[in-house]
């Protein structure tokens, strides 16, 4: 625990104004102390830890005097009123350095903070030794809580956190700034806590209201401040994260040891530290090399890759920062994407009935030109996006985009089927049957022509619910497909209960079939296994003419992959039909009407 003493030179140092520049706001009322008392000397004196500093003064030269024996240390330190009628006639004082410089009355009012901490006194002193009238004493105690409301006013005001007590973001950016100013190009630590995973947070506040909240940053800020590393400006940041610039002496080693014991004290001493997991982000940067915001967003970052971290103490990467960045930057253009025509766009790739080697449907899969960052893999934006609320927009357009393509296909007499891929999410979406649906009949398209590919992972990620509006899917009459299939690990107990008719078998089961034996033997029995399940059988992933041909011979029902087509524009989708012959001989002419076979 802190002492008294530290806790109030805390709490003085954390007003940050010792050593700054005199204010008429505090001359004013200095002034009028003097007045009322007739007396020639008052002033605002502060009690550090050894001086006694002069924020105002009337009558005094100096800005400050030793802290020993100046009765102002006895008005902090008590936080009561002192008056002393005569300096020589008191013992404490007869031989103090204010008696000796000529000083004989003395009368100081505390100058308290809210938590109680005695920062200094308002005082007014004499050449001559008087008694104090108790109206005059009075105003002075009244005077002294003007001065504290202008602290209040002048330093504090929008900068200490009402809750935690502490400076807050302002002041931490503003100390940034002046840092980078005095100490340019030095190299610093900033660490940064947080408190508690958002989960962890959420489910508290659901438990027990939001004064949970209250309680978990009162009592870390008071373990903090207890803590190893009390001596540092501790400034709270965000509602539960606090930062600390660490000790310019200190090593970064010596400090990452320094901050493990700092999160075994933050373990050992909350009363919900059963319930709470602190991250620690550390953040080394250069003075005035970095804004202060960016510090403050680099020890972010690392506290959020501490909490996939065995120690829960992370040091600023600035690749993982960089992945991040980018993953931020994709989701937020990506409303854009939406919005705005042109950005996003979708690709077909053909489908083949390996028993006829017809084109029987083509997989449409989404592409996106970003403004700045060029062409964007779905591989790297879908799993990002499908974490946001725009997993929801996304399919929609994407099947709004798919079955208009569709629908005008089927016009020019292509009668093929279209597969969409859907996120799992979209099926804990209540009304996502209705909208799959409503776009059907809006653009005309027999609910058998679509499939629906939703992978097998995340498939088994979800609930019951997702299983039932499977159920209604299909009662619709869409087709499902289980895409990705074989690296999910689910079981074929599990797959059976699964209302789909298509198994996707993914493509990495692929790259084996052609020479590896015992993988070829694998593939043979997933295919053999789900068509007796009732599955019909897709290989994705389809590059060569003998991957192509072992599929033939294991009676695979369907194949997709480079070795056929790679995903194609909607006009050249058109053109490669045409040119393998698989449009309608109306459309073609009764030349081109026979099959294209595995020749491709
Ligand atoms: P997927 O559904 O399994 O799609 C097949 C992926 O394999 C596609 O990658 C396709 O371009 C690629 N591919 C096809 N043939 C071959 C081949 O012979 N060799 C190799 N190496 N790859 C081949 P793509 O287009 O990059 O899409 C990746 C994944 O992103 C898709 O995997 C799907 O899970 C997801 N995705 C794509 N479009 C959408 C969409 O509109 N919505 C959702 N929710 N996910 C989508
Ligand atoms: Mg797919
Ligand atoms: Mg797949």
């Amino acid at each position: 625990m802190l002492s008294n003493e530290e806790a109030r030179l805390n709490a003085l140092h954390q007003l940050h104004v010792l050593d700054t520049q005199p204010s008429e706001g505090f001359d004013r009322i200095t002034r009028m102390a003097s007045h009322i008392f007739q007396a020639p000397i008052a002033a605002v004196s502060l009690t550090d830890q050894d001086r006694q500093w002069f924020k105002s003064r009337v009558g005094v030269e100096h800005s400050s005097i030793p802290r020993d024996g100046a009765p102002c240390a006895a008005v902090a330190e008590s936080t009561g009123m002192v008056v002393v009628p005569d300096l020589l006639a008191d013992p404490c004082y007869a031989d103090s350095l204010l008696a000796r410089s000529g000083i004989r009355f003395y009368a100081g009012a505390p100058l308290v903070t809210r938590e109680g901490y005695g920062l200094g006194s308002l005082c007014v002193l004499d050449t001559q030794p008087r008694q104090a009238k108790p109206a005059d004493l009075a105003a002075l105690s009244d005077l002294a809580g003007m001065v504290m409301s202008q602290f209040e006013l002048e330093y504090s005001l929008g900068r200490v956190d009402q809750l935690s007590g502490l400076p807050n973001r302002l002041q931490f950016l503003e100390d940034m700034e002046k840092l980078a100013e005095t100490h340019p190009e030095e190299p610093r630590v900033l660490v940064l806590i947080d408190i508690a995973h958002t989960d962890q947070i959420s489910r508290g506040v659901r438990a027990m209201g939001i004064s949970f909240i209250d309680e978990i940053v009162k009592e870390t800020a008071q373990v903090i401040r207890d803590s190893m590393i009390r001596k540092r400006p501790i400034y709270h940041v965000s509602t539960t994260q606090f930062a600390i610039l660490a000790p310019e002496e200190m090593e970064q080693d010596a400090y990452l040891e320094l901050l493990g014991a700092t999160m075994a004290h933050l373990r050992e001493n909350s009363q919900f530290r059963f319930l709470l997991t602190a991250a620690l982000g550390v953040a080394p940067f250069v003075t005035g090399r970095m804004t202060p915001d960016n510090i403050l967003r680099a020890a972010n970052s690392a506290a959020q890759d501490a909490r996939s971290s065995e120690t829960q103490i992370s040091v600023y990467s600035p690749a993982m920062d960089q992945m991040h960045r980018r993953r931020f930057d994709l989701l937020n253009d990506f409303g854009a994407a939406l919005a705005q025509p042109g950005q996003l766009r979708l690709v077909f790739q053909p489908r083949i009935d390996l028993a006829t080697g017809q084109c029987v449907g083509a997989e449409a899969l989404l592409r996106w030109a970003h403004p700045r960052l060029g062409a964007i893999a779905p591989d790297e934006f879908i799993p990002v996006v499908e974490q946001s609320r725009l997993s929801k927009p996304i399919t929609d357009w994407v099947l709004d985009t798919a079955l208009s393509q569709l629908s005008r296909w089927q016009a020019r007499g292509m009668d093929i089927s279209l597969s969409v891929n859907i996120s799992a999410i979209n099926l804990l979406e209540s009304d996502f049957v209705e909208r799959v649906k409503a776009c059907l009949a809006g653009h005309h398209v027999q609910p058998g022509k679509l499939e629906l590919e939703v992978t097998e992972s995340a498939m088994m990620q979800k609930s019951d619910y997702a299983r039932t509006q499977l159920q209604a899917l299909r009662a619709v009459g869409v087709c499902l497909a289980i895409d990705d299939f074989g690296t999910g690990y689910s079981s074929l107990a599990y797959l059976q209960q699964l209302p789909a008719q298509v198994v996707k078998v993914d493509r990495a089961f692929m790259r084996g079939i052609e020479d590896c034996e015992r993988e070829r033997s694998l593939v043979r029995s997933l295919i053999s296994l789900s068509q007796d399940l009732g599955y019909r059988v897709v290989a994705e992933g389809v590059e060569t003419a003998m991957a192509a041909e072992v599929l033939v011979e294991m009676k695979c029902d369907e194949a997709q992959g480079y070795f056929f087509a790679r995903p194609l524009e909607a006009e050249d989708f058109v053109d490669w039909l045409i040119a393998h012959r698989q449009l309608h001989p109306v459309i073609l002419g009764p030349a081109c009407a026979e099959p294209a076979l595995l020749s491709a």
